[in-house]
């Protein structure tokens, strides 16, 4: 027991100052880099030092203190790691290779390259954002959306709020605040990222009514609801389930006719909002924005980035007293769009005016569709540098499905071709756990202890990015050593 004590004391003493550690710190390869602040570089020699201290206290016997290296140059480059992973921001580009197109943790939908610029333009310079150029008078953020938004879809009115969510709150709030709320029990959903329809109803100070049962719900039962205390009546998209089986759902047109009769608001919270028919592209029928508006919704409301592919945001279409009673409200002003959305959705907007255009250039729409056959020959390339760059793994280009995601199209297979990796020395865990640690990350999905790379969420810029960190983190880049967390896949 004393022999120990005494021996960690000797490898603590034999640990550099932290003075010691910046200077040789300042000797070593990253000394260039001017920009590192130098506090960042004292934090992260003491945290070095620490942490090795810590090291040798805990040490329960002799093989694990003499495993401690405490070496000036090991330290210098623990360091070195420390500060590299102090000064990388937390907020990263990832490579996406899940095939989720709308992948709700990698950001949703990837903006199409005029709403890009149209984000630079907002954040470069000043803007008309509420300025009316006809007049020099202060304007609305939202005419730049208003117009666009009902050519497209012959709506009365519309109003962008900051996400769907902040659509439906406002909606309830403005319209159905210490009132009746008519929902069915099929219906009352809850999206990832804790949206649930009946908390945002009671936030809004509406009441819900629940009618009918899980599977089954009919227009008398929502007839029979109806008080004089009813504001309205809403339809939530199921989003992300659907109900199989022995189902009854009542069709928009007929809760519409139920609406009117009474003088009810029918409100469409639709989420995804799918503009064009995907139908032709083998993605089946999904009721569009226009057909919930012809089918008499009053409000209809889903996301800037989900099947829309453009920015996060909330839509809100429908009539005009409606939409103008909901931007009138004190909450608007809390839930209003910033510029960037403004410019981008107005952007992502315009190229719906040409349908082809919008399913080419909006990568969502573009993702979603895509050919087969050029997948496969993406996946085929895939496959080609993958192995010459890491002979050992085995690989196999193979069909598979692909989601939509984002809660969207939650029953759609969509055929993809996949590039399936088995690497003979590292578990699929632990080959999928080196890959996300890369920079940029590389994630794929682990089925039947393989690892998939689908290719209709990757571009083939990207493959190059995919290739170099699978060289980081199967040990196949330089001398063979594993080193999945110290790579730096970023090739010209
Ligand atoms: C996704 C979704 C929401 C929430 O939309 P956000 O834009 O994520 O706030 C609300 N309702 C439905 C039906 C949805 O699918």
């Amino acid at each position: 027991m004393g022999e120990k004590e005494i021996s960690k004391k000797d490898y603590l003493r034999r640990l550099s100052s932290v003075n010691d550690l910046i200077q040789a710190f300042y000797r070593s390869r990253m000394a260039g880099n001017r920009s590192i602040p130098r506090e960042l570089i004292t934090e992260a020699s003491r945290a070095v030092l620490e942490g090795v201290r810590e090291a040798i206290l805990a040490a329960r016997d002799e093989m694990s203190l003499k495993s401690i290296n405490t070496d000036t140059e090991e330290l210098v480059s623990l360091v070195e790691k420390e500060v590299q992973e102090r000064i990388r921001p937390s907020f990263r580009r990832v490579v996406n290779a899940t095939g989720v197109v709308v992948h709700t943790n990698m950001g949703r939908s990837l903006l199409p390259a005029p709403a890009i610029e149209a984000l630079r333009n907002a954040a470069a310079h000043y803007s008309n954002l509420e300025l009316d150029l006809e007049t020099g008078e202060r304007g609305s953020r939202q005419m730049h959306l208003r117009r666009i938004l009902c050519e497209l879809t012959g709506a009365e009115s519309a109003l962008v709020v900051n996400n769907n969510a902040a659509a439906v709150l406002l909606a309830l709030t403005a319209h159905a605040r210490d009132r009746e709320v008519i929902v069915s029990r099929g219906q009352l959903i809850e999206i990832g990222g804790s949206f649930r329809l009946p908390e945002v109803m009671a936030q809004s100070g509406a009441r819900l009514v629940e009618v009918g049962t899980t599977n089954k719900t009919y227009l008398e039962d929502y007839r029979r609801a109806i008080t004089s205390e009813t504001a309205a009546i809403m339809r939530a998209h199921p989003s992300n389930y659907r109900i199989l089986g022995f189902t009854a759902e009542v069709e928009l047109k007929e809760l519409a006719g139920l609406a009117h009769e009474y003088g009810l608001i029918l409100l469409d919270d639709l989420g995804s909002g799918v503009y064009p028919d995907l139908s032709r592209f083998g993605v089946s029928r999904e009721p569009t924005i226009r057909d919930s508006l012809r089918d008499g919704a009053d409000l209809v409301c889903f996301s800037g980035d989900k099947l829309l592919g453009g920015p996060q945001a909330g839509i809100v279409l429908g009539r005009e007293e409606l939409v103008e009673a909901m931007a009138g409200h004190p909450l608007a002003r809390a839930l209003r769009p910033d510029k960037l959305t403004v410019a981008a959705l107005e952007a992502t907007l315009r190229l719906y005016l040409d349908p082809e255009r919008a399913l080419s250039e909006i990568p969502t729409l573009a993702m979603l569709t895509a050919d087969p056959e050029t997948l496969r020959g993406r996946a085929q390339r895939l496959a080609e540098r993958l192995s010459s760059a890491c002979p050992d793994l085995e690989i196999e280009v193979t069909e598979d499905v692909s989601r939509a995601g984002g809660g969207s199209l939650p029953m759609e297979d969509l055929p993809t071709w996949v590039v399936a990796v088995n690497s003979p020395r590292l578990k699929v865990n632990r080959l999928e756990e080196n890959l996300r640690r890369c920079d940029p990350p590389v994630m794929g999905r682990i089925k039947e202890d393989r690892l998939l790379l689908d290719v209709r969420t990757l571009r083939d810029e990207e493959l190059p990015l995919v290739v170099e960190a699978f060289r980081s983190a199967t040990g196949a880049a330089g001398n063979g050593k594993g080193a999945g967390g110290t790579s730096k896949g970023n090739p010209p």
